[in-house]
């Protein structure tokens, strides 16, 4: 049974190495050219660049090659993946619909057909074999102009049934001349009862707090509890949830090391604030949901009582999902169901006993 749920992952940065080399052979792409083997590829394509502007140039990348023709493709093996291998039972899968249209086309022809690249990854998602619930988080770009901004909030307004909320993506050294500007958007997708959230306090250039009152979410908000814990009262009482994303942070230079993330979580905690914990862009790390988890525990950042509590968090912060309770606790109440249906003596609360007992073993 699938169990956790992913908050923030880029369709672009999702593509795993071999995902993407396969398409590029399929389509006998001049990309190709570039590279010897796959050993080659799979090494420029996941290393950690230097700024997150470098970054942010494989996004391109990917972007390119995922049209309204090839979108299918990716989005069938992207969620097969997170469900065969990451236990994943609710995604939010956000991008910048403007950058999978036809870039052949003009400005205003492309923001039309945002509108179907939208139905796309929508149709494409529900798929039966491998069910998970997803829902569209649609992104607006540092670097397109304020008519494709607005279009994407209207969109996210308008295809309720695929979208649940709008994010602020790109460079965030763009974010400061152009502030007011997404204020307005924020307000207007507010004003229409639109979920939001938005890339910011990643790195000391992203550090806007006439923004935060906007965001329900915080897109990583990594430097808030790093360089501003001043303000992690009023965002625990807002109750906005930090989407912090272990890998990116080494990948970006924006830390040397996932350890340095442990005053992150231990002044997050202590000021109430809550964290769900994601994965960015799962196919350029070349890290999986569950390896995050993993690796946050093996470096002694968090605990399993920690973990567990980043995993309800992320549940509780979904914008499309509908149940109180997240899937391990609907499994628990499976499991008393079977045991009241088979008239087994064991209580679930002597199950819970025993495993506490194990738990201080
Ligand atoms: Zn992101």
């Amino acid at each position: 049974m699938a169990l956790y749920a992913e908050l923030h992952r880029h369709l672009g940065g999702s593509v795993v190495p071999r995902i993407l080399w396969r398409f590029l052979q399929k389509e006998q792409s001049e990309l190709l050219t570039q590279f010897a083997d796959y050993g080659v590829f799979e090494e420029f394509y996941t290393r950690p660049r230097n700024t997150l502007e470098e970054y942010l140039k494989l996004h391109s990348m990917v972007e390119h090659v995922q049209t309204a023709e090839s979108l299918p493709y990716f989005i069938y093996r992207l969620l097969r993946g997170a469900y065969v291998f990451e236990n994943v039972a609710y995604l939010e899968l956000r991008y910048t619909p403007y950058y999978r249209t036809d870039n052949r086309l003009g400005e205003t022809d492309r923001i039309d057909q945002m509108n179907q690249i939208v139905s796309i990854v929508g149709e494409s998602s529900r798929l039966v074999e491998y069910p998970i619930v997803t829902s569209q988080i649609l992104c607006m770009h540092t670097k397109l102009p304020y008519a494709a901004n607005k279009a994407i909030v209207d969109l996210a307004i308008n295809r309720r049934e695929f979208v649940c909320g709008i994010d602020l993506a790109g460079s965030d050294r763009l974010y400061g001349e152009r502030m007011e500007e997404f204020i307005a958007l924020y307000a207007y997708a507010r004003n229409n009862g639109v979920n939001t959230t938005g890339h910011l306090y990643e790195t000391p250039h992203g550090c806007h707090a006439e923004l935060l009152p906007y965001l329900m979410r915080i897109g990583h908000g990594i430097q808030i509890p790093l360089l501003h814990p001043e303000l992690l009262p009023e965002i625990a009482a807002n109750g906005q949830c930090l989407e912090v994303c272990p890998s990116t942070y080494p990948k970006t230079g924006t830390l040397k090391d996932i350890a340095e993330l442990k005053p992150v979580f231990d002044r997050a905690f202590d000021a109430g604030v809550d964290i769900a914990i994601c994965t960015d862009n799962a196919g350029l790390h070349n890290v999986r949901l569950t390896a995050e988890y993993e690796n946050l525990l093996t470096a002694d950042i968090i605990g399993f009582d920690e973990l567990r509590a980043c995993q309800d968090a992320a549940f509780r912060h979904a914008f499309a999902w509908r149940y109180a309770e997240r899937p391990a606790a609907m499994l628990g109440g499976l499991l008393q169901a079977e045991v009241d249906r088979r008239g087994l003596s064991c209580e679930l609360s002597d199950r819970e006993e025993l495993s506490r007992i194990a738990a201080n073993l």
